[in-house]
């Protein structure tokens, strides 16, 4: 048995996903002519609201691409506690835009006032001018928390009128419109630039796009470039993005209920501290006396996690674990936590 809850970027192409990919009309995108590339542009433009869309190879390189996009070497972005953008990029936002990140908020939500707060003015002789916040939605290390939309609101009113740009790192935020019932443009729509992931939930192999204004969007082109992500028949991986979209969205609902039996389960085993109500989407993050021994003691039984600190684990549901597997990891889980020193 192998119940792999690690993350959902473990996620395998299906076979009729594969088909799509094997039969995608391709052409080279450096031309602007792979159709299948240019068709998903067009498609997530229309889904997140925006005039134009970009495919990305990795997330990571939509979010360094958007902090190049829109800001200057020396600036100040504001960003949630433990942004992916601040954690796991390996030290990106400083070596590729040369800019500083300050983190607010708690547990990766914050407000218009923590936000006006933290603001730097430009032309001030002491202090890094401040061009950009930045939201997580979902955000990954507060276990998949939804960014409430009238903050997010606030935020980029605030930050418009005060000449700072806004960008959402939407990964997951398709899991984010299924589990409120919001559109996603229409969480996409207070923001000047908005990313989404096709590798995580969605189940595609490869892809992230980047969303927003046609100006922006052909400046993002060119930091792509310099990235070295311009790509040439990327249509074969377009295609899969494409299916995903089309077949894997509706879905995200049923890795929601799963994580929420999971989150429940737990939530009442001792041993284990989780606030089950701040489970809201797909990722469950709790405590345990010893997340490294608790993570080796499931691996050894088949459930595979991720230890996030020396007392955090993150489990995350996907299209590949159904609920049965969810029910049998989380009998795993608690009899591991059971049997984990206390403390
Ligand atoms: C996974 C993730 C990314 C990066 O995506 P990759 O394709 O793995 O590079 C960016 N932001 C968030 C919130 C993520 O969870």
């Amino acid at each position: 048995m192998r119940i792999d809850l690690r993350s959902d970027t473990v996620t395998l192409p299906s076979a009729p996903m594969r088909a799509a990919m094997a039969a995608a009309e391709v052409g080279d995108d450096q031309y602007g002519e792979d159709p299948s590339v240019n068709r998903l542009q067009a498609d997530v433009a229309a889904l997140l609201g925006k005039e134009a869309a970009l495919f990305l190879p990795t997330g990571t390189m939509a979010n360094q691409v958007a902090l190049r996009t829109l800001t200057h070497p020396g600036d100040d972005v504001i960003v949630p506690w433990e942004a992916h953008v601040v954690l796991h990029e390996t030290g990106g936002a400083g070596a590729n835009a040369g800019v500083q990140l300050t983190q607010v908020g708690h547990g990766g939500l914050y407000a218009a006032a923590e936000f006006e707060t933290a603001f730097r003015p430009p032309g001030h002789m002491i202090y890094p001018p401040t061009t950009l916040i930045v939201i997580e939605n979902t955000h990954n290390r507060g276990g998949g928390r939804i960014f409430p939309q009238a903050d997010a609101v606030a935020i980029c009113d605030a930050a418009r009128s005060l000449n700072v740009a806004s960008y959402c790192d939407g990964a997951r935020l398709l899991n984010a419109a299924v589990a409120t019932g919001s559109p996603a443009a229409s969480l996409a729509a207070p923001f000047d630039l908005v990313s989404l992931s096709l590798s995580k939930g969605l189940g595609a192999p490869i892809g992230s796009m980047l969303a927003g204004s046609r100006a922006i969007i052909d400046t993002a082109v060119r930091y792509r470039r310099m990235s070295g992500g311009a790509m040439r028949q990327a249509g074969i991986v377009a295609a899969a993005g494409s299916y995903a979209l089309r077949h894997n969205v509706e879905r995200l609902a049923d890795d929601h209920a799963n994580a929420r039996l999971i989150a429940n389960r737990l939530a009442d085993c001792p041993g284990v501290g989780l606030d089950a109500a701040a489970v809201e989407t797909n990722i469950i993050v709790f405590e345990v006396s010893d997340a490294n021994r608790f993570v080796a003691e499931c691996r050894e039984r088949g459930v595979l996690l991720n230890a996030f600190g020396p007392r955090s684990v993150r489990a995350v549901t996907h299209l590949d674990v159904d609920r049965a597997a969810c029910e049998t990891a989380v009998e795993v889980m608690t009899t591991v936590a059971g049997e984990l020193p206390s403390g």
